[in-house]
């Protein structure tokens, strides 16, 4: 009993197991965890969406298992190759295999029976011509496809295989002439072909073989038992399921463009939009500077302007003032004072509108008439500053019927009945104004002279003081007048002896020029020269009279009268942009003269207003061999240190300014020193000015024996002076 007991029992605990074990098997079989490759697309990759793992040969092989009664889980292998993979017995498959190869320990696999043919591609650059034959052929192909390799160096003994990493690298190595051709499958390269980089690849139809695509794992008895319940479901997948699958995934557009696609595609149009977009942004820059720009002009402009009419602020005009002054000290100006008497009455009778119409006009008609190196401004309400030229008379007139004029006729030119009544008060600028602008100063004077017309007329204008007037018409007259006197010979060069005493004979003369004007008759140097200094013409005047001289020096010359010339320079001719030396020896060599028959004067004053620029023009003059003479020694600031400094030859003594007034004696005991003074020093002297026999033997007692002036001669036209005789009278 107890025997069939432990039988029934041993029995029950078989029939247990036997029914258990097959049950226990088929769960673990049931369901298969298959290594695969995903950079292969489409045959097996990672979908971008869902993040799994799908492709060719993912749903090839899951029909294939799903026909055996397999569940499959695809894994990505991360081993270098399948060969590595095949040992992980983390994957109960590996796949794909072209046919069966030994894992990385050396251990045999064993295949699955093929799952469909796969078209195997060379594919080359597009410029290569010939192809070596398959068995000669050196290939580059992804390390991942180290079983393909393996399959093809079977299939073709002689072939070279190069693995590399990545598709770039492969690439990289076709380029780079490594490889004659990449061996992939095509549905790989349909994939990989669409990157725009790869455009220069071709596909070598001619090339193409086939590969089987099978799954496969160790040769172990549970590996050949799997595979053999999977080739019984490869075995069901009809012809069709599986072109379905192929064209499934081959006919969809899986190549996703990233950056560097981008770039190379549309490479152009990006330069092209980043082109425009920095254009844009150095648009929109530059605009904004330029409007910040003009906003600050606008703002620079109301400070300096008055907004209703235009002309300049007060401010705006000292300050314009103050610059034309200093660019210009060449120009003789006029700075006017005019102010409209019945303004009131012209705002309390027409509105206030019309005033402002009025003052607008004004100003308007103004600046027509002026030139760039004019201003206007306006003061305050109706009274406005101007600085014009002074053109003398004729200007004065002229803008008083342009403008004035119909200024005073504004209302009544349009139909009203009352006249605009203008006082105006008028400064001539004088040379002191030039050094030192003070415009309120000036302002001042020509509102001085506004008020007097404006208190004692009804309207009008009047100069802040009457030499003034004279000296604006007198300027017009010699300004104007001076290129035409030039010409015809109304100014001409008449010469003054100087008498040597110790010779007894005249052995040089002083040049000077006299005006045979017109209307005005003979004029003198000193009508007529500072007037050409201020206006700046004083070097055409001077270079005429040089040149007149060297002419006359050339024809003495051929005379066999060897004659020396004093003429003078003007402290205007002397200016840092003019080589009053350069022009001296030019014109002495033109006229083949020897530069010491010209002695050059340049007056005391002169040496004492700009010493250096003076100082060193006679010290190229003396350079060049001309004769360098201080005129009007003793007319000015004589200093001690001035004849210790300048370097002249001669000093032109002027007895007029030490005879003249005072105390006789102390003249004469004065002239003695400076006579002593000046020998000591080396330098020669001559006095001017001698107009008696007294002074002229008091001058030579004392050891001054070249001397000028009427007792001896009168400055005299050329041909007297040619007619001269040479003896002196004896003082
Ligand atoms: P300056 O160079 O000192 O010339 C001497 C002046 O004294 C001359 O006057 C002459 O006529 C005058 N004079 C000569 N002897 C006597 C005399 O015994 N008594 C008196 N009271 N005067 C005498 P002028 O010709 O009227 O010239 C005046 C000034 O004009 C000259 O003084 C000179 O500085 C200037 N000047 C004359 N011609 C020219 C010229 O062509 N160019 C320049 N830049 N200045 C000139
Ligand atoms: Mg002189
Ligand atoms: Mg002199």
């Amino acid at each position: 009993m107890r025997r069939i007991r432990v039988l029934l029992s041993t029995l029950l605990l078989t029939a247990l197991l036997v029914c258990a074990l097959p049950a226990f098997g088929e769960q673990n079989g049931d369901a298969l965890t298959v290594g695969v490759p995903t950079d292969r697309c489409p045959v097996f990759f990672v979908d971008a969406d869902t993040n799994e793992i799908v492709g060719i040969g993912v749903d090839l092989m899951r029909a294939a298992a799903e026909k055996a009664g397999y569940a499959v889980t695809f894994k990505a292998i991360e081993e270098a190759t399948l060969k590595d993979a095949l040992d992980n017995p983390a994957y109960d498959m590996v796949m794909p295999f072209g046919s069966s190869i030994s894992s990385a320990s050396g251990q045999p696999s064993a295949v699955s029976d093929n799952l469909m043919q796969t078209p195997m591609t060379l594919v080359t650059e597009g410029g290569r011509k010939q192809m070596p034959a398959l068995n000669q052929l050196r290939v580059g192909m992804l390390r991942s496809m180290g079983g393909a390799a393996e399959t093809v160096r079977q299939l073709y003994p002689g072939i070279e295989i190069s693995m590399y990493e990545t598709m770039g690298e492969c690439v990289a190595a076709l380029r780079a002439n490594q490889v004659d051709a990449l061996l992939h499958n095509s549905y790989v390269w349909s994939y990989v072909l669409q990157k725009p980089a790869y455009s220069d690849l071709t596909v070598q139809p001619a090339a193409m073989f086939s590969m089987d695509f099978r799954t496969g794992t160790l040769d172990t008895p549970a590996g050949r038992a799997i595979l053999e319940r999977l080739n019984g479901g490869i075995a069901a997948l009809t012809d069709t399921a599986r072109q379905a699958i192929v064209l499934d995934h081959t006919s969809r557009r899986l190549y996703r463009y990233d950056f560097s696609d981008y770039l190379h595609q549309y490479g152009l149009i990006l330069l092209l939009g980043a082109l425009l977009f920095a254009a844009l942004a150095i648009i929109t820059v530059q605009r904004r500077r330029v409007y910040r720009l003009k906003q600050e002009e606008k703002l620079r402009w109301l400070m300096d302007h008055d907004e209703l009419t235009g002309a300049l602020s007060l401010d705006g005009f000292r300050s314009h003032v103050v610059e034309l002054l200093t660019a210009h000290p060449d120009i003789p100006y006029l700075l006017s004072y005019v102010n409209i008497k019945n303004f009131k009455y012209i705002n309390d009778s027409l509105g206030r509108a019309a005033g402002d119409e009025l003052l607008r006009f004004w100003v308007e008609k103004t600046q027509s008439a002026m030139s760039d190196e004019e201003a206007i401004g306006r003061v305050e309400a109706d009274h406005f500053a101007v600085l014009r030229h002074a053109g003398g008379n004729e200007k004065i007139r002229w803008d008083d019927y342009e403008v004035i004029n119909s200024v005073r006729n504004y209302f009544t030119d349009r139909g009203k009945e009352n006249r605009v009544q203008i006082c105006g008060g008028i400064y001539a600028l004088t040379p002191e104004d030039y050094r030192l602008p003070d415009v309120n100063r000036m302002l001042d004077y020509a509102r001085v002279a506004e008020k007097r017309v404006r208190e004692t007329k009804t309207e009008g204008y009047e100069f802040y003081n009457p030499d003034q007037w004279e000296r604006g018409k007198r300027v017009a007259e010699v300004v104007n007048r001076l290129p035409a006197a030039i010409r015809s010979g109304d100014i001409q060069v008449w010469y003054q002896p100087q008498a040597n005493c110790e010779k007894g004979e005249f052995d040089g003369a002083e040049a000077l020029c006299r005006w045979n004007h017109p209307k005005l008759g003979w004029l003198q140097p000193a009508e007529f020269i500072p007037t050409l200094e201020e206006a700046g013409l004083i070097f055409d005047l001077d270079s005429f009279v040089w040149e007149k001289v060297c002419q006359d020096l050339r024809r003495w010359n051929g005379q066999g009268k060897r004659r020396y010339v004093s003429v003078n320079l003007s402290r205007r001719d002397i200016r840092p942009d003019r080589d009053i030396p350069g022009h001296f020896t030019r014109l002495v060599q033109a006229y083949g003269l020897s530069p010491n028959q010209l002695r050059i004067e340049i007056t005391e004053t002169a040496f004492a207003e700009d010493p250096e620029l003076l100082i060193s023009t006679t010290m190229k003059l003396r350079e060049a061999g001309f004769e360098v003479e201080m005129d009007d020694f003793g007319s000015g600031y004589s200093s001690l240190h001035m004849l210790k400094e300048v370097p002249v030859d001669r000093i032109k003594l002027d007895l007029h300014f030490l005879t003249g007034t005072g105390d006789a004696e102390k003249g004469r005991v004065i002239i003695s020193y400076i006579i002593q003074m000046v020998r000591s020093l080396g330098m020669r002297l001559i006095a001017e000015g001698v107009e008696t026999a007294e002074q002229a033997q008091f001058l030579q007692s004392q050891g001054c024996t070249e001397m000028q002036g009427y007792y001896f001669s009168k400055p005299l036209p050329v041909a007297e002076f040619e007619g001269l005789d040479e003896k002196i009278k004896t003082p």
